[in-house]
């Protein structure tokens, strides 16, 4: 389950406690419990509020922190459930530790009564922080950030999921720009049987980004499309061979007013040379560029009656039909 949705049920229990659920065990991970309490500050006022052990409270930090030998010492309950109104309370706090402790133990216990009696509980509620957040309150997007972060990012997913496309077809493509399409390198890494040579254009061994980007069927497909709109010098090149690379970089000189339906245009287009190549290699047909160009504004119209505006930037020929029949009829 969503490691956020558990850390924000935890934050909860913790700051509302009109929460119907407020007293009852919630089952969450382990390591969602550690990142919450690694991720709260708690202000003591009254006390009633903030766990005695493991809540970080003294100084910024929690007493399991501060005196792990003497929270060793102490039974899983009371770590969980001791308030620090109620340890403070004649001390209660000692009667929850089972002797004997260790010497560095005996130094921990010490130190942590020196602590301890500096504190002085009010009439107030307890305040909690979320140490990720400038306002102190909770946010699922801070706690995705730090969840994800050092994690690898993920480059286009901007231009993928901020432009209209269907999500069958983002989906697909966020696959492609992964390598995860079952073409065949990655059929080849697994022993599986596989076409020897790209099946469109029959010279470089089939990878995704060769059968988006550099194969020739690919480029003669992408030139005619991007010619069409005027953006004819935006074709890739034979050397380029990262298909996510080669949209960011036509997509950077593409004007903004355009920039989405251009976006669009290239899902669109990634997306005919999937199909076309599926059926080459599933139902035998010779890869065709009359084909892809009759198959193209089919796919084109359907996208603008279900929702696709940006396209009306583009200023695409109306009759889409002529972009694949003027390049059929040079050939
Ligand atoms: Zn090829």
């Amino acid at each position: 389950m969503c490691w956020a949705l558990q850390t924000k049920w935890l934050w909860l229990q913790k700051t509302d406690q009109s929460r119907p659920w407020h007293g009852l065990t919630i089952p969450i991970q382990q390591h969602v419990k550690d990142l919450f309490a690694a991720s709260l500050i708690s202000h003591v006022e009254n006390g009633s509020n903030t766990l005695f052990w493991t809540d970080k409270w003294l100084n910024g930090c929690s007493i399991r922190d501060l005196a792990p030998e003497v929270a060793s010492k102490v039974s899983k309950r009371a770590l969980t459930s001791l308030t620090v109104s109620q340890a403070l309370v004649n001390r209660q706090c000692i009667a929850h530790i089972k002797t004997p402790l260790s010497l560095i133990g005996i130094q921990q216990f010490l130190l942590l009564w020196d602590a301890l009696g500096d504190v002085q509980l009010s009439q107030e509620e307890d305040r909690h922080v979320w140490r990720h957040e400038a306002s102190g309150l909770f946010s699922s997007k801070s706690c995705y950030k730090v969840l994800l972060f050092g994690s690898t990012v993920f480059e286009p997913w901007k231009r993928l999921w901020k432009t209209w496309a269907p999500p069958k077809c983002k989906f697909f493509l966020w696959l492609a720009i992964r390598n995860k399409c079952w073409t065949a390198d990655r059929l080849q890494l697994r022993g599986m049987p596989h076409p020897v040579v790209c099946p469109m254009c029959d010279q470089a061994q089939e990878t995704i980004q060769h059968l988006l980007t550099a194969c020739i069927f690919a480029r003669q497909f992408w030139h005619t499309i991007l010619a069409a709109i005027g953006l004819g010098h935006l074709t890739p090149t034979a050397d380029e061979e990262n298909f996510a690379d080669w949209w960011r970089k036509a997509s950077l000189r593409v004007v903004k007013t355009r920039k989405k339906g251009f976006n669009s245009l290239i899902i669109l287009g990634a997306w005919c040379l999937w199909l076309q190549r599926n059926r080459a290699v599933f139902h035998g047909e010779s890869p065709s560029l009359p084909r892809i160009f009759r198959c193209f504004p089919d796919e084109y119209v359907c996208w603008v009656i279900a929702g696709a505006k940006e396209f009306g930037s583009l200023g695409l020929v109306a009759d889409l039909g002529e972009v694949g029949s003027s390049f059929s009829n040079n050939l």
